[in-house]
């Protein structure tokens, strides 16, 4: 359903990104204003001046959205965990914060930021409705006042203590401070989330028997969502408390099938590819030293009859930029890198040579062992 969108810009570092899914949300909240809320609150403007307003809160509604899921990223990376990406989608935004928060204290800061942000928005608004150009004009007093009003919803809203709402990272924070045990403490505010959830449907259900059809639905696949958030963020917990303690040398696989520089894309594609049936490859020189990377994304793009004069050295992705870990780096370190980036296979170098590559399922495969033997 999601992962389609398109790149607005970057602020601080942060990728900003629309989901076409977003769309919908846009043209609900456009369209619901201006032929339901703003004709009933504020009759006798035209109808040209109600789709104007309409169009004119949604956009503002995005912004305000935006920069709650700015004020979580910018603490974030101040906490020093890297924010690549915020999607705006069709249930609001999500920061893709690339790892958990170490302690309870960073998850606190990064969790509060986002209401007080909207909370702080709110009050913008308010003091914008009730300013002097505000009271001469019933249009601009409309907008802002909605702005006003929906941003304390949206504080209200994600002040619900149940994962993986704010209000349950920050309840979260503070049993994860009080126990000392994250395990526990993901375990109540997911099953809070996912309770919160089930009721939002419940609710949705009831919406719909009483005749909200679209409200209902909405309610409906927002309790969906959620349910689904809180428990795959417990399971994410459970795999870092597993993985926790374990380094990549305990996991990766030592003996790499690699390829030298000098392989024709015909010997790679015959005796590498199709025999061994892995997506890429490290290129490694005589020395042992890893040089790059080949997968078979780059080989596909290239016309059929040039395999058996092109070399791998030739289309290969340079060392340089090609993620690796070392053997003594954190296991958990690696879970992130891979899913980060959304790579199939991570080199492990030490000291410029190739000693071993980390896969998910060699992850997986430790943590399957791990939990079949009850450690
Ligand atoms: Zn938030």
């Amino acid at each position: 359903m999601f992962g389609n969108g398109v790149k607005l810009t970057k602020i601080f570092g942060i990728e900003l990104w629309i989901d076409y899914s977003w769309l919908i949300v846009f043209i609900l909240v456009m369209w619901s204003l201006a032929s339901g809320y703003f004709p009933h609150e504020y009759p006798g403007l035209g109808k040209t001046t109600y789709w104007i307003m309409g169009a004119v809160s949604a956009i503002l509604l995005f912004v305000c959205v935006l920069l709650h899921e700015l004020s979580h990223s910018y603490v974030a990376q101040k906490s020093g965990i890297a924010v690549p990406k915020i999607t705006l989608f069709i249930f609001g935004g999500v920061a893709q914060i690339s790892e958990e928060p170490r302690s309870a204290k960073t998850e606190f800061n990064i969790a509060i930021a986002g209401p007080i942000c909207s909370f702080m928005l709110a009050v913008i608004f308010w003091i914008l409705a009730k300013s002097d150009f505000a009271s001469d004009d019933k249009r601009l007093f409309a907008v802002f006042n909605y702005l006003a009003f929906i941003n304390i919803a949206l504080v209200v809203f994600n002040m619900i203590p149940g994962f993986p709402l704010d209000g349950g990272r920050i309840l979260r924070a503070y049993l994860w401070n009080r126990w000392q045990d994250v395990k526990k403490a993901t375990y109540i505010v997911s099953q809070i989330g996912s309770r919160f959830g089930i009721a939002l449907m419940l609710l949705g259900l009831v919406s719909i028997f009483f005749g909200n059809l679209i409200g209902g639905i909405w309610f409906i696949f927002i309790g969906l969502f959620l349910n689904q958030a809180a428990s795959s963020g417990y399971q994410m917990t459970i795999l870092r408390d597993v993985l926790s303690g374990a380094k990549v040398k305990n996991i990766m696989t030592s003996n790499v099938i690699s390829v030298p520089e000098s392989l024709s894309l015909n010997d790679l594609v015959q005796n590498y590819f199709y025999h061994y049936l892995f997506v890429s490859f490290p290129v490694v020189s005589d020395g042992g030293q890893l040089v790059g990377m080949i997968s078979i994304k780059q080989v596909k793009d290239l016309p059929k009859d040039s395999w058996h004069e092109k070399k791998v050295g030739d289309i290969m992705v340079k060392a340089p930029e090609i993620p690796v870990l070392s053997p003594d780096d954190e296991a958990l370190s690696a879970l992130n890198l891979l899913m980060r980036n959304e790579l199939g296979r991570i080199p492990i170098v030490d000291t410029g040579k190739l000693v071993g590559i980390i896969t998910r399922r060699d992850i997986m495969t430790f943590l399957m062992i791990k939990s079949d033997l009850g450690v």
